[in-house]
């Protein structure tokens, strides 16, 4: 029987490789689709799959759609996209949105007891204590998308519990490794989003050259594992080749290895517990020669300190810090802010916003909305 699976932001970087993955794939079939404005790519999407029912976030982008395509239902708003998750009797939901717009339909998912293939890491590091307790009181499961927790998660399956000392995280270190701080004062747009090694979204780009990506990571992993902080992490490899490795109790270590390529951690998110062949490059190392690690310098990418401060902190702050960060980089983005005004940005808002207790996913939402105003506002005052 082929698994009913539903994918949000179906137009983007791993919304599109997710496409590849389902034409190719026998287990599942698509029951909607989901964009936030790009409609004429989602109706186009939405025809080749056979899809009958598909949301947009923007409530323009969604009328035009509803126009142009009549084969079948258009949602609209964040509330379009929460029925779109409840109503299309999905057993699986892919979460490939960005930034923590992807709360909402994580919490609609999980709370209906539906399995959720996570790439969305931001819905973890927003609302990380409130959504894995939702998971375990429906028993619906998360899946990790991101390529180095995919690795961890096949990793830890084969230990005992206790037997595992330490989870580390690898890092490219994005297109400006090596830099100090100075050298990063006025690198431009163009310049940040040269990843050296994945082709991703623009936010997801900017994240890696600033390393809050790894930082963001390192509470989703937090989340995902039930890891303490002190036991997880991160260390730079540019070839990103190890995608993760994990130090165990004998002194024995375990990698995951493979050519970068997020089809692979799709496919195992979507298929888990089965395998299934994937279209890639087997694993040359003769070919690849050398990998090599360094340690992140901190200085130059206080991002990652950041966020582990603010992961420390808990309750709301890694909720101002993803805010804020949403906020620096889309502000960067559009020529607003320089690259150093990121964490600038960042480190004010958590200074004027401490962390509070965190009860109900009401006050993450509220968390948010005030962070990203006390951002915007320090935005405004850099410029
Ligand atoms: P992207 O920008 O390429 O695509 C985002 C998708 O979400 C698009 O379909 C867009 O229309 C939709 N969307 C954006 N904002 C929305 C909103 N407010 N409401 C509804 N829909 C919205 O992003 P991406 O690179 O595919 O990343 C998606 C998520 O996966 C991010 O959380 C990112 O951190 C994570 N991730 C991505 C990669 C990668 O290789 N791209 C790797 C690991 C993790
Ligand atoms: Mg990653």
């Amino acid at each position: 029987m082929a698994r009913r699976l539903l994918i949000l932001g179906s137009t983007g970087s791993i919304g599109t490789q997710a496409l590849d993955i389902v034409e190719r794939s026998d287990d599942l079939v698509l029951v909607g689709l989901s964009a936030e404005r790009s409609w004429e790519s989602l109706v186009e999407q939405a025809r080749a799959h056979g899809v009958e029912r598909i949301a947009v976030a923007d409530a323009d982008a969604g009328a035009r759609a509803a126009e142009a395509w009549t084969d079948g239902e258009v949602l609209t708003g964040p509330e379009g996209l929460v029925r779109l998750v409840i109503d299309s009797g999905a057993e699986l939901v892919l979460n490939a949105l960005v930034g923590s717009a992807g709360l909402g339909p994580t919490v609609a998912a999980l709370g209906e007891g539906i399995d959720l293939a996570l790439a969305n890491k931001e819905s973890l590091v927003v609302g990380g204590e409130l959504v894995t307790q939702l998971a375990e009181a429906t028993g619906a499961q998360i899946i990790p998308v991101d390529s180095e927790h995919s690795a961890l998660h096949q990793l830890i399956a084969g230990e005992r519990p206790g037997t595992i000392d330490e989870l580390v995280l690898t890092a490219s270190g994005g297109p400006f490794r090596g830099r100090n701080r100075s050298d990063l004062e006025g690198v431009t747009v163009e310049e940040a989003l040269k990843h050296p090694t994945w082709a991703m979204g623009g936010k997801i780009t900017i994240d890696s050259a600033t390393l809050m990506n790894k930082g963001l990571e390192l509470i989703e992993a937090h989340h995902l594992f039930g890891t303490p902080y002190e036991r997880i992490g991160v260390v730079v490899h540019p070839q990103s080749i190890v995608h993760s490795y994990i130090k165990l109790c004998d002194g024995a270590a375990l990698a995951h290895l493979g050519y970068p390529d997020m089809r692979v951690p799709i496919s195992y998110a979507l298929h888990y517990p089965e395998r299934v062949d994937v279209p890639v490059r087997p694993l040359d190392l003769a070919a690849v020669g050398a990998l090599t690690f360094e340690p992140v310098d901190t200085d130059a990418f206080p991002c990652l300190r950041l966020a582990r401060e603010a992961a420390v902190a808990g309750g709301t702050a890694p909720c101002v810090l993803n805010a804020a960060n949403e906020v620096a980089v889309h502000s960067f983005l559009d020529g607003r802010l320089d690259f150093l005004g990121i964490p600038a940005v960042i480190e004010a808002a958590l200074d004027r916003l401490p962390a509070a207790p965190v009860r109900a996913f009401e006050s993450l939402y509220e968390a948010d909305r005030e962070a990203r105003a006390v951002a915007s506002e320090l935005v405004a005052v850099r410029t």
